[in-house]
């Protein structure tokens, strides 16, 4: 048994049981054999209401551009939004900062061809804890970042292997990795990045180095 992320075998078994916690990266993932098949995870992301319709949803990407990306969009001509989902409301905030967005998601934008340019950044927000496979996804999405490009993530910061069993983000079972700023450190090094700005719950921008 080994980390889908790091690959150690510093994995051990926490509660609930099917969940496993590496202390080498930090990561905490459900079994294998746990994992949802597609026809499971699109029922549930079409529940979502990701829309411009949906206030708390458009608030949230206000606040994320505004907490981290701010400072950075001048420099950004190009951006990806790697796993968009059906309602592809930060493309749509980007675009209004003239930025040329195109959106990637494996059941709603599959258009692999996308992964394979160069963008000065990337956003990824509320789908690292959806990944099967972390290594190789997040592999993908630093090479197709430019030198010192920005990689913006959103996903809940798992409060430990001891308070994980009532915590609610796993709940939805298509929540399959869930992350902490251990995880984030680890992340950056790994694939020569560096945090630029992290918060203590749920966000954070890399910048790839040159
Ligand atoms: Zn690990």
């Amino acid at each position: 048994m080994s980390c889908r992320l790091c690959g150690s075998q510093e994995v051990q078994r926490i509660e609930p049981d099917e969940y496993l916690y590496c202390s080498n990266c930090g990561f905490i993932m459900i079994e294998l054999k746990e994992l949802p098949e597609p026809v499971e995870e699109i029922e549930r992301y079409d529940e979502h209401d990701n829309s411009f319709s949906s206030p708390g949803y458009v608030k949230m990407f206000h606040d994320f551009i505004e907490w981290g990306l701010r400072d950075i969009l001048a420099g950004v001509d190009t951006a990806l939004d790697f796993g968009a989902g059906p309602g592809p409301v930060l493309a749509e905030l980007l675009r209004e900062h003239g930025i040329d967005v195109s959106l990637y998601d494996p059941f709603y934008y599959h258009y692999p061809e996308r992964l394979n340019k160069k963008y000065d950044l990337i956003t990824s927000t509320e789908v690292f804890e959806h990944l099967h496979d972390p290594a190789k996804e997040i592999e993908i999405l630093v090479d197709a970042l430019k030198p010192e490009a920005y990689l913006a993530v959103m996903t809940h910061f798992h409060p430990g292997p001891e308070k994980f069993a009532g915590w609610w983000y796993k709940y939805d079972e298509t929540h399959v990795g869930f992350y902490n700023r251990k995880t984030m450190e680890w992340i950056a090094k790994n694939y020569k990045m560096e945090i630029i700005k992290i918060d203590d719950f749920k966000q954070v921008l890399f910048q790839k180095k040159r």
